[in-house]
């Protein structure tokens, strides 16, 4: 399976236009009709900052080990 273009643009949520005929589907249009189209020229957003895990951090899925009692 390929990744699926958005239908709708990230950043104003207008449509974004269907590359082929099967993108064109009932939902979509609805989604045409509240929304409109997305004119094409919004930025896109930017993608979201990767956290750096620490390999320490990564590889340990002990609990820990004093769990204080409530
Ligand atoms: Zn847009």
């Amino acid at each position: 399976m390929t990744a699926d273009q958005p239908i709708c643009c990230p950043t104003c949520k207008g449509v974004l236009p269907g590359r082929q005929r099967s993108d064109y589907t009932a939902a979509r249009g609805r989604l045409v009709v509240v929304n409109g189209y997305c004119q094409g020229r919004c930025p896109a957003p930017a993608p979201p900052p990767r956290i750096q895990v620490p390999a320490e951090q990564a590889g340990s899925v002990r609990q820990p080990e004093s769990v204080p009692a409530l």
